[in-house]
């Protein structure tokens, strides 16, 4: 099966240049990137004069919580999470969780996000809401032992990863601790263990807020260095250089961090330090919404303010955060650029202000609408009508 998307303003993501002209996809993986296509194909896509970007990756939801959007707004993190969104959590049955998981994985398709990571639980129903979507995902089922529960969840965790992993090429797997204050020493050895094992990345929260420098004991994270790390928020990293040349990624979560007052990640530090910066919606109950674009302004803006220089960041490395360095955060190989041998998750994007002077900055801060999404080569949303 050949696709070829004609008549597109290619953003590679590979380098800044921008290549007027057509993309030929067969089957899953992208074949040719080219100024004019001639060849014979299958089904013909027409991107008029769009961009065609690879797909955001959402690097750190938890898709469950979509029915929490705007249900506890201006409390602290703990008192949100103790008060609020636990005792919620604990009456939601699996159906319930699986629906809300449906609807966070329609928002994701509908503005241009195809891949995400997401860390939740009601783990069958959750799981299968994904897999119906059609959407990347790195799945997993939050762990946790700060009550008598660890075991089962470790138990629930281990049954859906050898039921599922050989399954779906759409879905690969994490281990998660939730937190290094809501999981115990022994406990994050034994996910550090079972993933070594394998071969999982580790999925956690770290440093969101600054009082986890006092509950965390130091060297808590020691066990998990070996293994391959996602740092979801990261605002309050003191040991960067213990982070370095290991293959550690930070997952910058601006929106659900400014509306908790957690505090504002230094990217600008992370990026210096050569460790892999992605960007996260957090759930929708404090990230507001799974729409990456009305993200990436902050991503863009924060650090210009915080340094008081405007040069401190550029769109195309936003840009780089929510694509290519999400896929080697997620560890799914030839991910996240247009490039002849990746995998053919894309986009095209409609801009709607004119004039447009340039591309990367339009697509953080012009309106925009996501026309057409492309997951695996299939379409599961074409100039606007879902197709799942
Ligand atoms: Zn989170």
């Amino acid at each position: 099966m050949v696709t070829v998307i004609k008549n597109g303003i290619i953003i590679t993501m590979e380098n800044e240049k921008i290549i007027k002209g057509d993309i030929v996809i067969k089957d899953n993986i992208i074949q040719e990137v080219t100024p004019h296509y001639n060849g014979q194909c299958d089904k013909i896509i027409d991107a008029k004069g769009n961009i065609v970007m690879p797909g955001l990756i959402n690097a750190h939801t938890h898709l469950g919580m979509y029915n929490f959007r705007n249900t506890n707004d201006d409390l602290k993190l703990m008192d949100w999470l103790n008060n609020k969104i636990w005792p919620a959590e604990a009456k939601m049955t699996n159906e319930e969780i699986g629906a809300a998981t449906y609807l966070s994985c329609l928002e994701m398709i509908k503005t241009g996000t195809t891949c995400c990571n997401d860390q939740y639980f009601g783990f069958r129903e959750n799981f299968d809401a994904i897999v119906k979507s059609r959407i990347r995902c790195l799945y997993t089922r939050c762990l946790m032992d700060s009550d008598d529960q660890g075991d089962k969840r470790f138990q629930e965790f281990e049954n859906i990863y050898c039921q599922e992993k050989d399954k779906n090429y759409l879905i690969t797997f994490s281990v998660s601790p939730h937190s290094l204050y809501t999981c115990s020493h022994e406990y994050i050895k034994r996910c550090s263990t079972y993933a070594k094992k394998h071969q999982l990345p580790i999925h956690i929260h770290y440093m969101e807020t600054k009082d986890e420098l006092k509950m965390v004991p130091k060297g808590a994270l020691k066990p998990l260095l070996n293994n391959k790390l996602i740092l979801a928020h990261g605002i309050y990293i003191e040991n960067i250089k213990e982070l370095q040349n290991k293959d550690v990624s930070i997952v910058h979560n601006p929106l659900s961090n400014l509306a908790l007052g957690c505090g504002i990640a230094d990217i600008v530090k992370y990026k210096k330090a050569n460790l892999n910066v992605c960007i996260g919606t957090d759930g929708i109950g404090s990230g507001y919404s799974l729409n990456l674009f009305k993200h990436l302004p902050f991503v863009y803006l924060l650090p210009k303010g915080m340094y008081q220089d405007p040069s401190i960041i550029t769109a195309f490395e936003v840009l780089k955060m929510a694509t290519i360095n999400g896929a080697k955060a997620l560890g799914i190989n030839n991910l996240g650029l247009i490039k002849k041998g990746y995998k053919a998750d894309l986009i095209i994007v409609k801009l709607l202000d004119k004039p447009i002077n340039n591309y990367f900055v339009a697509l953080l801060t012009n309106n925009s609408e996501v026309l057409t999404t492309i997951v695996n080569g299939e379409v599961l949303m074409l100039n606007k009508k879902l197709k799942v």
